[in-house]
């Protein structure tokens, strides 16, 4: 027999036990961003490998080890070849297609978007090599009030999805003239601690010595604590704008922590950012994240324009919903129809599609591939349906048809088929009732 191939590692299917879960979160947060006025763009998985250099920055964790790139195909039309990349996260490409087609030329959006992103890390719990984004995006909105509505749509979802235990991190990284600024003072700081920096700092203090802050190795605590803070360097409109975030967000009645050494894996932030951390879910504890960042648009090509976005990891989400023993609807049938014979069969199929005519969304299951009264019974039982609708010869010979509930109390009895649709939905009501 030949050998099963299997999934790739940290690229997993979602199977038909979880997808409800995942239903009632996009659902969830489909109606709250359409509430807040928000609209949903879609753009391509895969995008020009330059995109991402230009946008995430070419000495970023993601765009250094991160990605998966695909060969590169001449064009059939004889177009130039060029490097193509899956996407490792989605406000690039939303910028992209922004520009391209002229959404963000002299107007506001507020955009949002769903869907997988790649990045070839190694795969942990709450860490994949696919994952899912929500990720919302707003542009043209400079002042504090857009990044204020952004973390109130947050507060709002986890509170909507019933978790707890998410709380907000705050900072701000200045302009990118007060970044420059202050990067230098790191610069000096930590070459003058050389011995004491790991490998990986080492490089960064060449490349992009602000992630020196963001490290995670224990060793290194002290020395960045002791870092130059940033906030003693902010440009003063930013600090007013950052004065003013958290301003609205006290009277929002929303709590946070500033956090100074928050300062992204991206290369494109500028002023506020923040991050929603829970500690439910050990060094994954990052479920959504996000900031500003106004000079993106100008560096792909855009004229200049502020831009606030932020993006959410769903699997991260969904794992906390679990741990938190969140109950998602589930997605049970109305009704189980049983059919047991030929005659049964072609009359049964016929009721079914009157039926689906007739009740606006019926959840109705058909038994396929026939089997005894005995099987289809077990099948409807297993089915989770409230109700068996049970046809056989002898029901169709006396144009009736059984019903049966299948939860709790209540007796079999038999309706002319003439009657069903009328009387079905009345006892879908009260079953709904009980
Ligand atoms: P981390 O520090 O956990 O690597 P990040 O800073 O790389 O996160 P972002 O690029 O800001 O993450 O992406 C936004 C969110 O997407 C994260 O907060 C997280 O919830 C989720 N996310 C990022 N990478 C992964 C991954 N490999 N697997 C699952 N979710 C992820
Ligand atoms: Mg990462």
């Amino acid at each position: 027999m030949a050998k099963n191939i299997q999934s790739i590692r940290g690229m997993h299917d979602i199977l038909p036990d979880a997808t409800p879960a995942w239903q009632y979160f996009e659902k969830t947060v489909r109606t709250l961003l359409n509430g807040y006025g928000y609209s949903e763009i879609r753009m391509p998985i895969v995008e020009q490998t330059d995109l991402f250099k230009r946008a995430v920055g070419e000495v970023t964790d993601i765009v250094e080890k991160e990605m998966y790139t695909l060969e590169s195909r001449q064009d059939t039309e004889g177009g130039e070849a060029f490097g193509m990349a899956l996407r490792p996260e989605g406000t690039a490409g939303c910028v992209r297609a922004g520009i391209q087609a002229g959404l963000i030329f002299n107007q506001q959006q507020r955009l949002w978007y769903a869907g997988p992103m790649f990045r070839a890390e190694r795969p942990q719990k709450g860490r994949y090599r696919q994952f899912t984004q929500v990720g919302v995006e707003t542009f043209a909105i400079a002042g504090p009030d857009i990044d204020a509505e952004l973390i109130a749509m947050g507060a709002r979802l986890w509170k909507q999805l019933g978790l707890t235990n998410i709380h907000l991190e705050l900072n701000s990284l200045g302009t990118l003239e007060a970044r420059q600024a202050y990067r230098e003072l790191l610069v000096e700081y930590f070459s003058a601690h050389h011995e004491l920096l790991d490998e990986d700092s080492k490089r960064r203090l060449l490349t992009n010595p602000l992630r020196i802050l963001d490290t995670k190795n224990p060793a290194m605590r002290d020395l960045v604590a002791a870092a130059p803070n940033l906030h003693e360097h902010l440009d003063s409109e930013s600090a007013e704008h950052f004065a003013q975030l958290q301003n609205l967000l006290d009277g929002m009645g929303i709590p946070y922590r500033i956090n100074p050494r928050l300062v992204r894996g991206l290369d494109y932030y500028s002023r506020t950012v923040f991050e929603w951390v829970t500690d439910a879910l050990g060094s994954q504890g990052t479920v959504c994240a996000g900031g500003r960042y106004d000079g993106l648009v100008e560096q792909l090509g855009g004229r200049p324009t502020p831009a606030c976005g932020f993006a959410m990891g769903v699997e991260r989400l969904i794992l906390l919903m679990e741990a938190q023993g969140i109950q998602t609807p589930s997605a049970a049938p109305d009704v189980f129809l049983i059919m047991a014979g030929d005659a049964a069969l072609r009359a049964g199929m016929a009721i079914a599609e009157q039926l689906r005519d007739a009740i606006p969304g019926l959840n109705l299951v058909s038994n396929c591939g026939g089997g005894n009264f005995k099987t289809q019974m077990k099948r409807a039982d297993k089915s989770n349906a409230h109700f068996a609708l049970i046809l056989g010869e002898n029901e169709v010979q006396r144009a009736e048809i059984g019903l049966k509930p299948l939860r709790g109390s209540g007796e079999q009895i038999n309706l002319p088929i003439s009657q069903l649709v009328e009387q079905l939905p009345l006892l879908m009501a009260a079953a709904q009732q009980q």
